[in-house]
């Protein structure tokens, strides 16, 4: 074991959530490390493709943002949580693109996708690389800091100490005044043991959920997990594999096998999902080649020009693997992507555990049981900004 590190802030993740809080803490003043159970890059953050949202929109405002997340959690979510995360998602995307993420645009403003449950076109995207891109940019914030990074440093152990909070990462150990939680959801574990697909990265585990559970941490909506509608189901290399939901609010509706639409395209995610499982319960639906339930996505309504500038990454990945999804539509069925809920927190991302915060998918109440898309990197940024600037604020006090 290396001898111990002492510093004010410890964050533990490297998607986007902890690097926001990493990067805000370092700001604030605070002397930061940061842990990841693989490489930097490995996380959930990375692999978002279709966008984040923020109330741009000349018809939209912060408030109508926050309706559309209160109705698409069925009026479970925390609605002062969806305050801070509607209210400031203007202002994180500025700083995201102060930190230089460049943001699709046209006729002089930001190209606004519609997404599902939303009521006006509120979407930001980076073509289809839209978590790509904060990640990369972020890294770079980090990179370029005195913050300390240990890679293939799992938290095996965290516990109260005289000054604050001891953690085990693998070989390491960390002293810390205040503890940032940033560890992502358990989708990959969860799909693993039903014997499902997962759109997830393979360290989406959910080990330090349960570390924090262990240490009396509270928590809710932990059952609420989501179903991407449109996970790949043919060809093969491209199961598991989420379709952006871009590809519908660019014009992509569902069908069944007798090429009838069956659903709102952009109805919630729970309720898309649903009317998929239930068109194949019925026996309206498709089989894969190798046997797997399916309906069809019909993105051949999607316009050329759309598709190149917003889903360039998607058709890249299809025409490779045979499929062009401009001239026939693909296959799909909804699969494991997402926890809802998780760690409670405050506005400031402080858990019931004093001097121990969460942020982005560890983190429950800001989507209630169904989180609408494009949220989730916002609330990785907001609550990430916040959680970092507290956990700074806290070291000092
Ligand atoms: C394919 C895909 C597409 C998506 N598209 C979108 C989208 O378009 N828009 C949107 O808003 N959201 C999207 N999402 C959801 C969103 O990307 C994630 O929910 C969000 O980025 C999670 O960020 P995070 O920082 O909380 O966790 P992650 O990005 O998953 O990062 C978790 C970090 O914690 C680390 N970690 C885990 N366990 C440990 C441990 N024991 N010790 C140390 N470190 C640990 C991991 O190594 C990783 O660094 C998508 C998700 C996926 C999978």
């Amino acid at each position: 074991m290396a001898a111990p590190v002492s510093v004010d802030v410890f964050v533990i993740g490297s998607g986007a959530s902890g690097l926001a809080a990493a990067v805000s803490a370092h700001r604030a003043g605070a002397s930061v490390a940061l842990a990841a159970k693989g490489s930097v890059q490995s996380c959930n953050s990375a692999k978002a493709q279709g966008g984040i949202q923020a109330a741009f929109g000349v018809d939209d405002s912060p408030d109508q943002h926050a309706e559309d997340v209160w109705k698409s959690s069925h009026e479970t979510a925390d609605r002062r949580l969806v305050e801070v995360l509607t209210g400031e998602a203007p202002g994180a995307i500025h700083w995201l693109e102060e930190l230089g993420v460049q943001f699709t645009r046209e006729n002089g403003g930001y190209r606004l996708a519609k997404c599902g449950g939303a009521s006006r076109k509120r979407l930001l995207q980076v073509g289809d690389r839209t978590g790509q891109a904060i990640t990369a940019a972020l890294r770079e914030a980090v990179g370029g800091s005195t913050v300390k990074t240990f890679t293939k440093s799992p938290l095996s152990s965290l516990e109260a100490s005289a000054n604050g909070w001891r953690a085990i990462c693998g070989e390491h150990v960390i002293d810390a005044d205040a503890v940032v939680l940033a560890a992502g959801g358990r989708c990959y574990r969860e799909a693993e043991e039903r014997g499902e697909l997962s759109t997830n990265h393979p360290g989406a585990t959910g080990e330090v959920t349960q570390i924090a559970l262990d240490l009396g941490a509270e928590s809710r909506d932990l059952d609420a997990l989501q179903y991407h509608p449109n996970g790949g189901a043919w060809p093969a290399n491209m199961q598991g594999y989420s379709i952006p939901e871009t590809t519908r609010a660019y014009g992509a509706t569902l069908l069944n096998a007798e090429g009838e639409e069956f659903t709102d395209p952009l109805g919630p995610r729970d309720e898309v999902s649903q009317a998929i499982f239930d068109e194949v319960a019925a026996g309206r639906g498709v089989e894969t080649p190798d046997g797997r339930p399916a309906v069809y996505l019909d993105t051949t309504r999607i316009p050329e020009a759309d598709a190149d500038v917003s889903l360039p990454y998607m058709l890249r990945r299809y025409r490779a693997a045979g499929v062009d999804p401009l001239k026939e539509p693909i296959l799909t069925y909804p699969v494991l992507h997402y926890q809802n809920g998780g760690l409670v927190i405050d506005e400031h991302g402080e858990t019931t555990l004093a001097g121990v915060f969460a942020c982005g998918e560890i983190a429950g109440g800001t989507h209630g049981r169904n989180r609408m898309m494009g949220n989730s990197l916002l609330e990785c940024t907001v609550f990430g900004r916040r959680a970092g600037a507290a956990a700074a604020e806290r070291a000092r006090a």
